[in-house]
């Protein structure tokens, strides 16, 4: 007796569940759809992975008064990392380094991916093979192929810093078609790091006050690993007398730390929400 009813219930279960689904594949203007995707929430800003570059053996770039990149970037690096933990709750720092060691490149994506990171951010200062220089300001990269000569040869001298690393052999794979390959497989990354970018830009524009030379693009050996949105950031120029005692002065550090945390909290809002 209740059979019947049970059937036709069934079946008009079944042909209005598939128009909706035929609807939805509609909407999306993707044929392939099959059932509905459910409306999938970006995981919490929990991790974020601060990068110093350089470190122990490799000084990195030094300023014409002497100083060294890899004690720059250290400097801001533990200021970022304090003012994170002291005002984000809930968000986890992972250092690549907290001291004055080296790291290989590739072990500093390791590590992000190993914690889980969900935002990898590289610290460095840019310079000039001239000393001193009035070349000046700062910028911040994405990964993606080198679009200009001028990027190019930034991260060619970023990722010169392998001939102290003892298998350097690693990196030979690692051509343009790489960094396209690993860009489009990441194309939700490369959405969130090129926001962040643009955010740390307009921070650092506010609270240090030094030129922005924009987001750039370029292939980083050091960002390759990192399965996250990831960024390096080109504090100032060291070769620049003025940039240099910025970048040395307790001040100075403590501005680039503000200005990266502020742009963290308005990146948090938007990753966290899409
Ligand atoms: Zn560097």
């Amino acid at each position: 007796m209740l059979k019947f009813p049970v059937i036709a219930f069934s079946l008009l279960l079944f042909f209005s569940t598939n128009s909706l689904l035929v609807s939805h594949a509609h909407l999306d203007g993707d044929s392939t759809v099959t059932k509905p995707r459910p409306k999938k929430k970006h995981p919490l800003l929990d991790v974020i992975v601060l990068d110093a570059g350089h470190g122990g053996k490799d000084p990195g770039a030094i300023g014409t008064h002497g100083y060294q990149e890899k004690k720059a970037t250290l400097a801001i690096v533990q200021k970022l990392g304090k003012l994170i933990e002291d005002e984000l709750s809930g968000v986890e720092v992972v250092y690549t380094r907290k001291s004055d060691k080296f790291i290989e490149l590739y072990r500093r994506g390791e590590i992000a991916n190993e914690k889980k990171g969900k935002l990898f951010i590289s610290i460095h200062c840019n310079s000039t093979p001239e000393k001193p220089t009035k070349a000046g300001g700062m910028a911040t990269y994405i990964l993606r192929p080198g679009k200009t000569d001028a990027a190019i040869r930034v991260a060619a001298r970023e990722n010169a810093v392998i001939e102290f690393e003892k298998n350097k052999k690693r990196y030979d794979a690692l051509s343009d078609i790489d960094f396209i390959l690993t860009s489009m497989s990441r194309s939700q990354d490369v959405k969130f790091s090129e926001k962040f970018a643009s955010l740390v830009q307009k921070e650092l524009r506010k609270s240090v006050g030094l030129k922005s030379n924009g987001v750039e693009q370029a292939g980083f050996f050091v960002l390759v690993g990192a399965s996250m949105p990831n960024v390096l950031i080109e504090t100032a120029y060291i070769s620049n007398p003025k940039e240099e005692s910025l970048l040395k002065s307790d001040a100075g550090q403590l501005k680039y730390a503000k200005g990266i945390l502020e742009a963290i909290k308005k990146y948090k809002e938007t990753y966290e929400d899409s």
